[in-house]
C-alpha cells in the first residue's frame, strides 16, 4: 500500500531557492549524505556496545556508486536504518524544516554565502541540489522491522510504500537532474569524496576501493605516535611538500572540544604557504580550509588539521568572531604554539637556531599581533648577528651594553638589511667593536619598531644611516686637522663637484682610517619613506620625494688634505672621483655617472 502525503514546513518551495543561491556549492550534497550514512553506522556501533543490539554488526561501511545509464548516484550504508514512521519524522519533518530554516537564515544574511561557512547544516535536503527525485530504501535494525521506500521530488509532496530489502541500513538514491549530470562522472565524485571524506571515521567505498583513512592520527593519543607517524601524516595531507620542521598535537576536551595537529612548515616559497592551508574538520568531516577567525591570523602560516565539533559552523562570520568558544580556541592554540617553541628552545637550542630562518616569521608576526604571545616569545625570540651567531634579547643586551651605549644612556643596536650592499658600513662598525644584526626580512621593519617600543632605553639604527662616529654618539669631540676656513673651502669644492641638491655635504672630523667620503640616508628619513610606501597614514607625499642623503667628508683623511693642496683646476676632479667611489661602494653609481667615472679612472691610471 502506498501512502501519499504533504510535508508541512514554513517556507513554501525552498527547493528553487536552495538550488539557485547555492549553485557553486552543489558538491556538498555528497558530504552531507555520506556524513548521514556515517552517523547511521556509528549509531549502530554504539547500540551494539551498550547491548541494545545483539545481532551481527558486519563490516560497517558506506558505499557510494554511480550508474550512468540509470542516471543515479546511490549512497548506501549498513547503519541503523529507518522505519516508515522514522522516515516521516526524521526526513519529512527534521530534514525539511532544517532546510527551510537554513534558507531563512540565508535570506537574513542578505544572500552572502560566505556568512554560512561551508554551508554547513543543509543536511539531507541538499540532495535536491543535484537530484530531481530522491528515493530512500531503508530497513531499520529493529527486529521484525519492515523495509520502506520513500520518494520525493523536492516539493512538499512525498510518497511512501513498503519495500523489499533484506539487509539492515539505508540506500539513498539520487535521480540526477539534467543540469547536474556532471556529477555522474566518476572522476568528479572521486574528487569530491577525496576532499570531504578523506578522514571520515567509517570506511567509504567507491568503485571497489576504500577512499578514506578512518583513523587519522589526530584522533590518537600522542603517546601512541612516533615522529615517523607525524611526518607520514603531513605527507598524506600535502603530498608534494618537504617534511615539516616540527609539530604540535592539540588535544583538549574542556572547556571546549578540540583535537588536531599543527605543523611548522619549511618555508620554501610563498606559494606553498598559500596552498597548504590548515584544514578544519568537525568530527572528521572536512568543513573548510578557510580557517580565518578560528585560528589567530599569525598562525595561519602553519599547516595541519583542526577538528572541533564546538566551532559553530552554521552562523555568520561576525557572530563567529564574537563567539566565546572560538575566542577560547584562539587563546588555547596561541598558548600551545608558544609553549612548544619554548620547549624546543630549551631542550635543543641548536635545533631551534637551525630552524630560525623558517620560524622567525611566525614568531615575529605573533609577537606583533598578540600581546600574550609576545610575553612568552620575548624569552626565545632570536637576534642574528651578521657573523651568524644567535642571541636572545637578554643575551644581546649583555653583549652590546658596554660598547654600544650612547651619551644619552641609550643602547644603540645596529642592523643591516643587506650585509652585502652595506658591507662598507658593516665593516666600519665592526672595526669599532660594534656588533651588527641581520634584520633583512619583510617583517623585520615592523619587528624593529616593536623592539624599540618594548625594550627600555633602546634604539635601533641601520648601519648606513650615519657615519660610524655618529651611529653611537659619545661625549668626546674629535679633533680636526683642518681649520674652519679649510673646512669651508673643502665643502665648496665637493658641492661644486657633486652638483646635486639632494646631497647634503658636510665636513666632519673622523678617524684618519675611516673612508674619506661617506654617504648616508638618515634613519628617520628612510623609515618615513618606508611607511609611506606601505601606505602609512599622512605620509603619502614622502613616497614621491627624492631621497636626501648626507655626504660626510672626513676632515682627517689625507686625501682631503691633498685636495686642498692640489692645483686649483684639479680639485673638483679628485673630489668627484672620491665621491663616485663612495657611491660605488654602496651600489649607487649608474648610468652616465658610472660611464664618466670609468673614463676618468682610466685617465688617472694612465697618468701614473
Ligand atoms: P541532521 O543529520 O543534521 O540531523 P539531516 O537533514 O541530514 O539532518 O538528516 C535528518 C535525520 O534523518 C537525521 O538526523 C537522521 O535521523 C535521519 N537520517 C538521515 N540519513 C540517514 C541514514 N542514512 N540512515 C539513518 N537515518 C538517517
Amino acid at each position: 500500500m502506498e501512502e501519499r502525503g504533504s510535508i508541512s514546513i514554513h517556507t513554501e518551495n525552498i527547493f528553487p531557492i536552495i538550488k539557485k543561491f547555492l549553485y557553486s556549492d552543489h558538491e556538498i550534497f555528497l558530504r552531507e549524505l555520506v556524513s548521514n550514512a556515517v552517523d547511521a553506522t556509528q549509531k549502530m556501533k554504539r547500540l551494539a556496545s551498550i547491548g541494545e543490539y545483539k545481532g551481527d554488526l558486519g563490516e560497517l561501511k558506506v558505499v557510494v556508486s554511480v550508474d550512468k545509464d540509470a542516471k543515479t548516484i546511490t549512497i548506501s550504508d549498513n547503519g541503523i536504518g529507518m522505519t516508515a514512521e522514522e522516515i516521516k519524522k526524521y526526513i519529512n519533518q527534521i530534514a525539511f524544516s532544517g532546510a527551510s530554516e537554513f534558507v531563512e537564515r540565508y535570506k537574513e544574511s542578505g544572500g552572502d554565502k560566505n556568512q554560512i561557512i561551508g554551508q554547513f547544516g543543509l543536511g539531507f535536503y541538499s540532495a535536491f541540489m543535484v537530484a530531481e527525485r530522491v528515493e530512500i530504501v531503508t530497513k531499520s535494525y529493529q527486529e521484525s522491522a519492515e523495509a520502506a521506500h520513500w520518494t520525493c521530488d523536492g516539493s512538499t509532496e512525498f510518497a511512501i510504500k513498503p519495500a523489499h530489502k533484506e539487509t539492515r541500513g539505508t540506500n539513498v538514491i539520487l535521480n540526477v537532474a539534467q543540469d547536474s549530470e556532471e556529477f555522474l562522472e566518476e572522476a568528479r565524485i572521486r574528487t569530491i569524496l577525496e576532499k570531504y571524506c578523506k578522514f571520515l571515521p567509517v570506511p567509504v567505498e567507491f568503485e571497489g576501493n576504500i577512499l578514506n583513512n578512518p583513523n587519522p592520527i589526530w584522533t590518537k593519543q600522542p603517546s601512541e605516535l612516533t615522529d615517523e607517524d607525524y611526518k607520514n601524516f603531513y605527507k598524506e595531507l600535502y603530498p608534494f611538500s618537504e617534511a615539516p620542521l616540527f609539530w604540535i598535537h592539540l588535544n583538549v576536551d574542556y572547556p571546549f572540544n578540540l583535537t588536531g595537529i599543527l605543523y611548522f612548515p619549511k618555508i620554501k616559497n610563498d606559494f606553498e604557504l598559500q596552498r597548504n592551508k590548515i584544514q578544519l574538520y568537525s568530527r572528521q568531516v572536512f568543513i573548510t580550509d578557510e580557517v580565518k577567525d578560528v585560528v589567530p591570523e599569525f598562525l595561519m602560516l602553519l599547516h595541519g588539521v583542526i577538528d572541533s565539533p564546538d566551532i559553530p559552523l552554521n552562523v555568520s562570520r561576525s557572530f563567529l568572531q564574537a563567539d566565546s568558544s572560538v575566542k577560547k580556541i584562539n587563546t588555547y592554540i596561541t598558548k600551545k604554539v608558544a609553549d612548544k617553541l619554548n620547549e624546543i628552545f630549551k631542550k635543543d637550542r641548536t635545533a631551534f637556531e637551525t630552524s630560525w630562518e623558517d620560524i622567525n616569521v611566525f614568531v615575529k608576526y605573533g609577537m606583533l599581533s598578540d600581546e600574550k604571545f609576545y610575553e612568552k616569545a620575548k624569552d626565545f625570540v632570536l637576534l642574528q648577528s651578521v657573523d651568524g651567531k644567535y642571541y636572545t634579547l637578554e643575551e644581546y643586551k649583555a653583549l652590546t651594553q658596554a660598547n654600544q651605549t650612547n651619551k644619552s644612556d641609550q643602547l644603540v643596536l645596529l642592523y643591516t638589511t643587506d650585509a652585502d650592499k652595506q658591507h662598507a658600513f658593516v665593516e666600519a662598525a665592526q672595526n669599532r667593536g660594534y656588533d651588527v644584526l641581520k634584520l633583512d626580512t619583510l617583517i623585520d621593519s615592523h619587528f624593529i619598531g616593536m623592539l624599540e617600543q618594548k625594550l627600555e632605553k633602546t634604539t635601533l639604527k641601520r648601519v648606513d644611516s650615519e657615519t660610524v662616529d655618529k651611529l653611537i654618539e659619545r661625549d668626546e669631540a674629535k679633533e680636526s686637522v683642518l681649520t674652519d676656513n679649510e673646512k669651508e673651502n673643502l665643502k665648496g669644492i665637493y658641492e661644486t663637484a657633486i652638483d646635486n641638491k639632494n646631497m647634503m655635504v658636510e665636513v666632519a672630523p673622523m678617524s684618519p682610517d675611516d673612508a674619506p667620503v661617506v654617504i648616508t640616508l638618515p634613519e628617520f628619513m628612510r623609515r618615513m619613506k618606508d611607511m609611506s610606501k606601505a601606505g602609512g597614514g599622512g605620509m603619502m607625499f614622502m613616497g614621491d620625494m627624492p631621497d636626501t642623503y648626507n655626504v660626510t667628508i672626513n676632515a682627517n683623511h689625507s686625501l682631503n688634505q691633498r685636495i686642498l693642496h692640489a692645483k686649483e683646476e684639479n680639485r673638483p676632479r679628485i673630489a668627484r672621483q672620491a665621491y663616485d667611489l663612495a657611491l660605488l661602494s654602496q651600489n649607487m653609481l649608474s648610468g652616465a655617472s658610472l660611464t664618466a667615472f670609468v673614463k676618468r679612472s682610466f685617465e688617472l691610471i694612465d697618468k701614473e
